[in-house]
């Protein structure tokens, strides 16, 4: 039988890997698919398929429409280069301790999910070495979905394995948090598949961020990208940003300034939850570091 419809899972020069039921097919873009330039094909997209050639090659006749898509500036503003789509969860991935978790780092991934429309989940690692969970009672009162789980003792693992079942998700965090042992215990091997097939593409012509998906044997796909952290904030106003942290979008409202930047303006409620502690300390200061960073970023016009 001829399949219709896939999913795609890299790009391999001028060739794409897609997901058909029952295996995985190689496939080229014809007709209309291919003069829409801006209809690019990327990792995660469903595809239409013609039936294939003689070599087996099959054709993508259409992308169905994305819920949503992960882009990536290109250096100079030179336009946006898509990375993956129609993600349903990033999970930021961080040790409660060994190597100590790095909460700018974590709330800049959290950040950017929220500001790519990426439903965010934080997975704390390593919990047999901090049984407190500080990290996680802390993120959880910001309003996340949080996985405390030890690769090492196996606590909490199946509850993430589960969540991951029947969904595209992407992992994320800094090196050394247990990424490829959680990615091990899921399916053997799996670290080292995603870890090859990134590197294949990235030795290609272009020094872009390319993704990769991989199918997962308990139902679901991965997204890897080495990227991520490098998509970056960019696509957002400093003013949106207080709304992709999750606690601070019900006090923003009550700013008595509309366009309160929740530095030094009177008034300002989400200050003021800061200092009764309703906001955690250490989520201002992240938040005080990305919005310098966005309003000293150069603009696609400079
Ligand atoms: P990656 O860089 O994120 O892929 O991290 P690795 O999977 O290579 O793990 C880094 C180190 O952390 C290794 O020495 C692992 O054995 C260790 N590690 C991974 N998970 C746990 C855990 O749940 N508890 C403890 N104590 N160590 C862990
Ligand atoms: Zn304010």
């Amino acid at each position: 039988m001829i399949p219709s419809e896939g999913r795609v899972l890299a790009r391999e020069g001028g060739q794409f890997r897609v997901a058909v039921a029952g295996g995985e097919v190689t496939a080229i873009l014809r007709g209309k698919a291919r003069r829409d330039a801006h209809d690019r094909v990327v990792v995660g997209d469903l595809v239409t398929l013609d039936e294939g050639d003689r070599q087996g090659i099959y054709g993508i006749s259409g992308v169905l429409p994305r819920r949503n898509l992960l882009e990536r500036r290109t250096p100079m503003g030179r336009g946006n280069r898509p990375v993956a789509a129609n993600l349903d969860r990033v999970y930021v991935v961080t040790a409660a301790a060994n190597p100590a978790p790095i909460p700018q780092l974590i709330d800049r991934l959290l950040a950017i999910a929220e500001a790519n429309d990426l439903p965010a989940a934080l997975v704390v690692n390593k919990i047999d070495l901090d049984p407190a969970g500080e990290l996680v009672t802390q993120y959880r009162a910001a309003g996340y979905e949080v996985y405390p789980l030890s690769v090492r003792s196996g606590l909490g693992v199946e509850t993430f394995f589960h969540a991951l079942r029947g969904r595209e998700s992407l992992l994320t965090g800094a090196s050394g948090v247990g990424k490829s042992s959680l990615l091990n215990r899921l399916q053997p091997g799996l670290a080292l598949r995603t870890a090859a097939i990134s590197e294949k593409v990235g030795r290609g012509k272009q020094t872009t961020v390319a993704a990769v998906m991989v199918p997962l044997e308990s139902g679901g796909w991965l997204v890897d990208t080495p990227g991520f952290s490098e998509v970056g904030l960019w696509d957002i106003a400093p003013r949106e940003l207080a709304s992709c942290f999750p606690e601070m979008r019900s006090p923003l409202e009550r700013c008595k300034f509309p366009d309160c930047s929740h530095r030094t303006e009177p008034g300002c409620a989400v200050r003021e939850e800061v200092a009764t502690g309703v906001i955690h300390a250490e989520r201002y200061a992240s938040y005080l570091v990305l919005l310098e960073e966005l309003l000293t970023a150069p603009k696609d016009w400079e």
